[in-house]
């Protein structure tokens, strides 16, 4: 097993990095916190990311928008060759893309659970699967992995305050149990992975003004920090993960949530 290398400032010069789902929201935040830090950034989503390409490159960074569907085996391939091709490595992935729906069990339907457990569970895997063997060829790697605290918790109460909206606040089972799953996925990788320098973790933000929570309402009184987490929240948490100062931290899941979880 190689030498671990002692946690340092964060540098990221002359490392490649994905983010899937990063055209908005976290992932979006995710993409521009890590070129900040001078990481080149694949902006992988489904919907068009130029508007986050061209906040990294006005900042001086370089960046560019791939078009994937994380569900889809040939697009995560033409994914991981289009970076390799570019920048001739892949230092960070950010597992990031998420759906979710908020009906009940008895209301969920098969084709929403496939979706969500498609997009977050199999979109995980599917993409920390490609890059595993260009990382471990470097002998170096951070996944960083987006849950949530319904993958640990069950999904917070909310609910629907906008005008129109007939689903329920909560986020859904299918979005608990992909949320859930990644978490353990992680840690297998975390154990496989450290012999060959390669680094899993999570995050597990609690509610993050986004598309995804626009037009519902939290019950934030009982978090100690009481205010909706931003994009930016999750973004410096996923940074520390991928980064040089988190080297001898694998396995865990950091909760991002104003303390709203506590053990
Ligand atoms: P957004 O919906 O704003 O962003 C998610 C992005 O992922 C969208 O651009 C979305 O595109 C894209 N996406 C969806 N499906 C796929 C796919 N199959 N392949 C590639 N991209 C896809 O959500 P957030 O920024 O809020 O969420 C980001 C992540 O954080 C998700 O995994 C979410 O579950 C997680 N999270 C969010 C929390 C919150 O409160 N907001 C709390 C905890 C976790 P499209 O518009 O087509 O859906």
């Amino acid at each position: 097993m190689a030498k671990v290398p002692i946690s340092g400032k964060i540098d990221l010069r002359r490392q490649a990095a994905i983010v899937t789902g990063g055209a908005r929201g976290i992932g979006r935040a995710c993409a521009l916190a890590l070129a900040r830090e001078g990481a080149n950034v694949a902006v992988a989503d489904v919907i068009p990311a130029e508007e986050a390409v061209a906040a990294i490159r006005s900042h001086g960074g370089e960046a560019f928008w791939q078009e994937t569907d994380v569900t889809a085996t040939a697009d995560v391939g033409w994914l991981v060759r289009a970076v390799t091709d570019r920048w001739g490595r892949i230092d960070i992935l950010v597992n990031n893309a998420g759906t979710v729906q908020r009906v009940g069990l008895e209301d969920l339907t098969e084709e929403l659970w496939d979706r969500d457990i498609g997009t977050i569970l199999r979109g995980t895997y599917l993409c920390t699967r490609a890059v595993y063997p260009i990382m471990k060829e470097q002998g170096y790697g951070k996944i960083v992995t987006v849950s949530s605290i319904a993958g640990i918790a069950g999904g917070p109460v909310s609910r629907a305050v906008a005008p129109g909206i007939e689903q329920r606040g909560r986020s859904g089972p299918a979005y608990a149990a992909a949320k859930g799953g990644v978490i353990a996925f992680m840690k297998w990788v975390a154990k496989d992975g450290a012999r060959y320098g390669i680094y899993a973790n999570c995050v597990a933000p609690g509610p993050i003004r986004t598309e995804m929570t626009r037009g519902f309402e939290y019950d934030l009184g009982s978090a100690p920090l009481q205010r909706m987490g931003e994009p930016e929240d999750v973004a410096e948490a996923v940074l520390f993960l991928a980064s040089q100062a988190s080297n001898w931290v694998t396995g865990t899941v950091l909760t991002v949530d104003g303390g709203m979880l506590m053990d």
